[in-house]
Order: C-alpha cells, then structure tokens, then sequence
C-alpha cells in the first residue's frame, strides 16, 4: 500500500513537472480561440508593380473564384498582396508606381476583383526590397546590377534582398535606422491609400522580416492585423536565411497597440509540385486542430513571364476549392480582414465557446506540441485527460 502510495506521489509530481515546463504553451493553446467550421484561405503574395501579364492572370483567378460557393453562398476571397513601385532602370531609389500609365491594367484589374468581392488587397510593401540595400549591392553584385537595368520581377533578385525591413546589401544584414523605417512605412501607407482608396488594413511583411519599430509604425498608421509564419524574423544571417527571433504568436494574439496576429504556415505552391490533396491535407490538419486554413502560394505560379504554367496553376486552385467544398460541406471562406474581426470579437457563429468542445481542441493541440506530446503521451497523461474529451468530435 505504501509503495503504491509513493508511486502515485512520484507520478504526480512527475505530471506536475511536465505541466509546469510546458505552461507557457499551453495556456498560449488555451488562449487560441477555436474555429467552429473549417475555415480557408488562399494568400497570394508578390502582385502590383510588375508585368503586364498579371492583368490576364488576375482576370482569370477572379473568374475562377466566383465559381465557386460555400453553404452561405459566399465565394472565395483570395488575398492579393500588394507591391507598389518598381524602380528606373538603374535607379534603385527612384520608384514608379502602381498607378503609372504603363502598370494601369493591373491596377484596374484589381479594382474590378475588389468590386466583385473575390479578391483582398493587403499591403506587402512599396517595394519587395530596401531601396538603398539594393543600390550598394547593385555595385558589388553583377547580377543586381544587371537586375537593375530592366527592373521587372522581384523574385528574380537575390532572396536575403528581398527583405524590406532590413538592409541585407553585406550579409549578414544590418538593422535599418527607426526614422527612415517610419518614415518609408508612412510613404508606402498614403501611396496603398492613393492606390486603392482605403488605408491598409493587413499587412503581410516581404519575406516575413521585419522588426518591433517596423510593426509600431504599421500600428501608429492604423493596420490592424499582421499575417505571420508564427515568429517574428528580424534578420538575414551571414548564410542569408532569415534569422533573428525575438518573438512568436498564435492566431488571434494581440501584439504592442492590439494588432492582432494571425498565423500562416501552409503552403499552396503548384510551382514547388503542391498539388490540391497536399493543400486539403493542410486544411485537415488545421480543421482538427480548430484553426483557419491560410495557404500561402505567389504571383509567379500564374504567371509564365516569372516561370509559372498559369493553365496548370488556375486548374489546381479550382480544383482545390471543389474538393475542399466536397469534402467540408460546413467549409466557410472570409476574407483575412473578416477572419481579423471574427477572432478579436469572439464571434459566437464562427469562434466556439463551448468549454468542452474547447477542452477537446485545446488537447489535440497540447498533442500536437512535439516536446509536451511526447512527455504527456508516456506519462499517461495524455490518456488521463482525454477521459475529459469529447470522443469523436469534429469541427
Ligand atoms: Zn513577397
């Protein structure tokens, strides 16, 4: 009796520990409102100033988008995210806008989309690079310097100077100075509010780089949601790769000034070989797990000038959207924007508030922890806590 008596006290102190380690997380899961039906959305990151070609290619998403209906009736909305400017030839920091007479059919385009309620514009940057980084590379680096003398697609240049928010010309990068930051986010804010006749409210950073003075400057000119990969990168290291974490967020989490976080770390990229049943099982494993499905996929699928097959690429995304309608009757599409609203109001049609239900998905996450998973599935808490679960329930 007594040796049971102490092998109940080691194990509850062992179960203790392992709670105890792991609380951070775990109450962050807690926190993490829980979708009440499957929820997804398309990101399409790098248009705006480029070729011509995305006028024809975004025609044909929009036509493609509103093909199709969720049980409400709404269409897909697929986030557009949105590069400004482009430099002169050889003018790294001498930019020509959205609204240039020769870049105008992308511009309208996107307009008519807007208007037709399938596509999201969101603010990427007023260029896809640091403007003075990307004139000092320019004289050490032949290819950027031959970039440079017919600016066209940003993908083409060097990955660690596609990052905006910090100065990636020697590597690794160099912090950007505050004042120039807020006063190049100001600029890229009055020139999206001149462009697409509303301030930003979405802000997805180039790269997913950007720091605390970047994201205060996108606050104080009032953005209100940040799509994120779940971390805040805020460098290139000397291998180039981003690097330089000093934060990480869950969906729904409010950031300095409420800006709320939202978390997107699938892919959608047919060009890298994705094919639509890798995407839904991206949204089978985010449904499970009681979140939105965000899919982050870029312009140069659709655009055969950047290396895209767009006929492939537009029978995927359609394809995708059937099955995912087939197979979640219950599937809703918002906009990123709705989807920012729905969290921070805890929307009851569309965030659970069933403590149950929520114990369940809390516990599938907790599961889902690598290091915490691992601990509580030997120690037999896991099992112990699943007795409180609701067997069998399914978003
Ligand atoms: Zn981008």
């Amino acid at each position: 009796m007594q040796l049971l008596t102490l092998l109940g006290a080691a194990w509850s102190l062992g179960v203790a520990a392992i709670l105890l380690l792991h609380r951070r997380a775990l109450i962050a899961l807690w926190r993490e409102p829980v979708m009440r039906h499957p929820v997804l959305i398309v990101e399409s990151d790098d248009w705006g100033a480029g070729p011509l070609e995305q006028a024809t290619a975004l025609t044909a998403i929009t036509d493609c988008l509103a093909r199709h209906h969720d049980s409400e009736g709404r269409s897909p909305v697929m986030t557009v995210a949105l590069i400004l400017a482009l430099p002169e030839a050889n003018a790294a920091t001498h930019l020509r806008q959205l609204d240039a007479p020769e870049l105008a059919p992308i511009l309208a385009t996107l307009h008519a989309g807007i208007a037709r309620g399938v596509l999201a514009p969101q603010l990427h940057g007023m260029t896809h690079f640091w403007p003075p980084a990307l004139a000092r590379a320019a004289l050490a680096q032949p290819p950027v310097a031959a970039w440079l003398d017919a600016p066209g697609l940003t993908e083409q240049l060097p990955s660690p100077l596609q990052s905006r928010w910090t100065d990636a010309s020697e590597l690794p990068s160099h912090p950007l100075d505050d004042e120039l930051v807020r006063a190049a986010v100001a600029e890229e804010v009055a020139a999206y509010t001149r462009l697409l006749g509303t301030p930003p409210h979405v802000v997805v950073p180039p790269t997913f780089v950007w720091t605390a003075a970047v994201e205060a400057a996108w606050v104080a000119a009032g953005v209100r949601v940040l799509v994120t990969p779940g971390r805040r990168y805020t460098r290139r290291d000397g291998a180039g790769r981003p690097a330089g974490i000093d934060k990480t967020m869950c969906n729904g989490e409010l950031g300095e000034g409420d800006v709320l976080y939202l978390v997107r770390d699938d892919y959608f990229e047919p060009l890298l070989g994705h094919t639509p049943e890798h995407a839904l099982a991206a949204l089978a494993r985010k449904t499970e797990l009681g979140r939105p499905c965000l899919l982050e996929t870029h312009r140069n699928n659709f655009l055969a000038a950047a290396g895209g097959a767009p006929e492939q690429s537009l029978a995927a995304l359609d394809s995708l959207y059937r099955q995912a309608l087939a197979t979640y009757p219950n599937l809703r599409f918002l906009s990123v924007a709705e989807l920012g609203r729905t969290l921070s109001s805890n929307d009851p049609a569309r965030i659970e508030q069933d403590c149950r239900r929520r114990f369940t998905i809390w516990l599938r996450r907790a599961a889902s922890l690598p290091r915490f998973g691992k601990a509580a599935r030997l120690s037999g808490l896991l099992a112990l806590l699943n007795l409180f679960a609701q067997s069998g329930h399914r978003p």
